[in-house]
């Protein structure tokens, strides 16, 4: 450690949130360069590549081979694919002196399928699986807590190539198995949840989820074992109601109701219901949004939404992807005379309606269902307005927020919400790059085929803080062992010459056993005291302490987990760190 290229620090850095950014630019693992992007110093970039061997390992065990990229890469097969442009400002795109576009790459399907094409030609070659470890680019919208969200990352990718479905299901399993036991050994409490709903393509596709309160994503899990990325989860859509004899709908004045809460105490004073209050939920609340298409083109969209729900930024992300959502501001209403803000109601709505906006029901306004919506007019609501007799819209989005209680859309049960970190995605891609790139082979019966893909990537670098956002007490971080830049932390406490011998000693046989010992052997300034607390810190998971004991043939052994400390013959110090 008098050499180590480290300096670790007493205070978090101003910009960090979350333990495993607090702690791993505190320990000495990384340092921060700009925004979401960092430098990896030696200790980092020791754990860094444990974690890159268990992936390693496991990707190997299931026959995928390993190859390398680059991560500068030219504008046409993106464009080739539709990405160039679905991409929007989500990527670095970067000319070269000729004028060229390029694009860092975000992730690598194209170039993955274009490498394929350029060497194989018969079923014979399938089934492929290919991966690599590498660097990838996005100008993510918010980078986020250290590494755990990066604009430089390192992902794990790696893509199957089969030649029917039935071979990519195989190849699917195999991966979601080894997943497993990369996530099992990295020591993550973890979830494997759907990411797509059956609704938005069909393609079988999973996350793995870091169970973790400062996570990023949302997941919702039933008893009855139903999981899924929030992203995901459809809506159970009650039945249609008959309406016969519903009253016909009718304007009231409601002055001073821009807000729901405020909607629902004037209902309860002015219009009483007989058989109970009025709720949230009896009103259809009206929500606009502006998309930003990856052209540049913008259009706006309505929602509505039960009014004791709110719209969700992801899920509707989720379902209006490649476009972007923005919001609809006070400048937007100008440009929409038709708008009556927060009165707004179904008549104005509706490609058909008096402004032409877009609009698109929860799926919870069935037909039938009654309403207390906006009348278009300044304080005015329209009461008893039923679903497909007074008014219909463009279609449906799964856009609300899920809640605790809902019912799970398989059945089984009510859903509970927890939150996650992404640290792994399996996704069953079918034809699609193999259709815009023409990667066909020729099949048994001398039959050009086209290819069927999977594709699956691992966040390489966001692992390491994960397993820091569980690995950590409040000392400082406790890695497992399988990823801990050390096996053994040794320090030498004092200053007297054959207790600095004797560490000496106690380092070459370590060494010699094959152990990876960090051996703070500073002397001078540095009291033991500091010792501790940087060993504490940095968290390897076995600290030896060689100091005045040592006259009497003892070390001190101390789990760096449990705080347990023992005294420990200097004959036995191999095996009682071995066991
Ligand atoms: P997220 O939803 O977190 O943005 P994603 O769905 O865009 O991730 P994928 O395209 O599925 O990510 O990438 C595969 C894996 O790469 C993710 O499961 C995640 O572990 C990792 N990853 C993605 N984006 C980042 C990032 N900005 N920084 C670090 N790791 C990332
Ligand atoms: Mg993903």
């Amino acid at each position: 450690m008098s050499r180590l290229f480290l300096r670790t620090l007493r205070d978090d850095p101003a910009d960090a949130e979350v333990p495993s950014h607090k702690l791993l630019v505190r320990a000495g693992y990384v340092r921060r360069v700009a925004p979401g992007i960092y430098s990896w110093l030696p200790l980092g970039l020791k754990v860094l590549a444990k974690v890159e061997k268990v992936i390693r390992e496991e990707m190997e065990s299931i026959g995928s081979q390993e190859v390398r990229f680059p991560a500068l890469l030219p504008r046409e097969p993106y464009e080739a694919s539709g990405r160039w442009t679905e991409y929007g400002p989500n990527v670095f795109r970067v000319k070269d002196r000729k004028g060229n576009d390029m694009m860092l790459g975000p992730t690598h399907e194209e170039f993955f399928t274009l490498l394929v094409k350029d060497l194989y030609s018969s079923y014979k070659d399938l089934p492929l699986s290919l991966y690599q470890i590498q660097t990838k680019y996005r100008d993510e919208a918010r980078p986020r807590a250290g590494i755990l969200r990066g604009r430089e990352f390192i992902m794990k990718d790696s893509y199957s190539f089969d030649i029917d479905d039935a071979g990519l299901e195989a190849s699917y399993q195999a991966h979601r198995e080894a997943y497993v036991r990369i996530f099992d050994r990295l020591g993550f409490e973890y979830v494997i949840v759907r990411a797509q709903s059956g609704a938005m393509g069909g393609s079988a596709s999973e996350e793995f989820l870091a169970v973790s309160e400062t996570g990023e994503d949302t997941f919702v899990r039933s008893a009855g074992g139903y999981a899924a990325n929030v992203e995901a989860v459809t809506t159970v859509v009650p039945d249609a109601i008959p309406y016969g004899e519903a009253p016909a709908s009718h304007a009231e004045q409601t002055p001073d109701t821009p807000t729901i809460d405020s909607l629902v105490a004037h209902l309860d004073e002015a219009f009483p219901r007989a058989d109970r209050p009025w709720h949230a939920a009896d009103t259809l609340k009206n929500v606009l949004v502006m998309l930003r298409n990856p052209d540049g083109t913008r259009e706006p969209l309505a929602i509505g939404l039960p009014g004791d729900r709110e719209v969700d930024a992801k899920r509707l992300e989720a379902v209006v992807s490649p476009a972007e959502v923005e919001p609809f501001d006070d400048k937007e209403f100008a440009a929409h005379p038709g708008l009556v803000k927060g009165y707004i109601g179904p008549g104005a709505l509706g490609t058909e309606g008096e402004t032409g906006i877009r609009y698109l029901l929860d799926p919870r306004v069935v037909d039938g269902s009654r309403w207390v919506t906006g009348a278009n007019e300044q304080g005015s609501h329209v009461l008893d307005l039923v679903a497909g007799r007074d008014f219909t819209a463009d279609g449906t989005i799964e856009a609300a927020e899920v809640r605790a209680g809902d019912p799970a859309p398989d059945g089984s049960g009510p859903l509970e919400l927890a939150r996650g970190i992404e640290m792994g995605h399996i996704f069953q891609l079918g034809r699609k790059y193999a259709d815009a790139l023409d990667l066909k082979v020729l099949d048994q019966n001398g039959k050009l085929v086209t290819v069927t893909m999977g594709s699956y990537g691992v966040g390489v670098s966001r692992a390491v803080a994960a397993v820091a956002e569980y690995a950590h007490d409040d000392l400082g971080l406790v890695w497992p062992k399988e990823l801990s830049p050390f096996d053994v932390h040794l320090i030498v406490a004092g200053k007297d010459e054959t207790v600095v011998a004797g560490a000496e000693q106690v380092y070459d046989e370590l060494i010699g056993a094959g152990l990876e010992v960090l051996y703070d052997d500073r002397l001078g300034k540095v009291s033991p005291g500091v010792k501790f607390k940087d060993a504490e810190l940095i968290g390897v998971p076995t600290i030896v302490v060689v100091g005045k004991g040592f006259v009497d043939g003892v070390v001190e052994v101390k789990d760096r987990a449990s705080g347990e400390r023992q005294d420990v013959p200097l004959a036995d110090l191999l095996a009682t760190l071995r066991d």
